[in-house]
């Protein structure tokens, strides 16, 4: 109907669905509600096909699959910037000397210390950062940031990822 240019009023009659149901199913599919350029998006194909590509901002209409491949996509970004951020800042040189920092929930690598002391030694906000155990190898392991599973276990659940997509892109092709 959509290529045979019926408006939504049109469908609605004969689908016996709501205005609003139609256009919602739309732009699930095509991002946009305009009849003229779902037209265009659909070409000589059927409903449904030639997509376009979902923005971060559509996730919610994303396949599984996709929504997968973004996580993966978006750890690594993450990494990146994280990367990037602490070579740009100098608060590592500047509090070398304390080893204490490592141990402590206030430390941030990029940051430095977020209790805003001075120096670990004649610091009173030290607060020592608890063990966590890893869900998938049992491991103990000390992070500021609370995790289900250790630093190793989350690469490795990466790296698997990206292998499951690249077979599966191999295969698309
Ligand atoms: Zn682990």
């Amino acid at each position: 109907m959509i290529k045979s240019g019926y408006k939504y009023e049109e469908m609605s009659d004969v689908l016996g669905k709501s205005v609003k149901a139609i256009r919602g199913r739309v732009f699930d599919y095509y991002l946009t509600e305009r009849l003229d350029k779902v037209r265009a998006y659909i070409d000589n194909g059927q409903f449904g096909d030639n997509l376009p590509d979902r923005k971060i901002k559509y996730k919610r209409f994303m396949s599984d699959e996709d929504k997968e491949k973004i996580k993966v996509l978006l750890s690594m970004l993450a990494g990146e910037i994280k990367c990037v951020a602490k070579e740009n800042s100098n608060v590592e040189s500047e509090y070398a000397d304390f080893w204490q920092k490592e141990y402590c929930t206030h430390w941030d690598s990029v940051k430095g210390c977020t209790a805003n002391e001075k120096d670990c030694d004649s610091c009173t906000s030290f607060n020592r950062i608890e063990p966590q155990f890893c869900k998938r190898c049992g491991i103990t392991f000390y992070e500021r940031k609370s995790n289900d599973i250790c630093k190793d276990c989350r690469a490795a659940r990466i790296k698997q990822a990206q292998r499951k997509y690249a077979i599966l892109n191999q295969r698309r092709m």
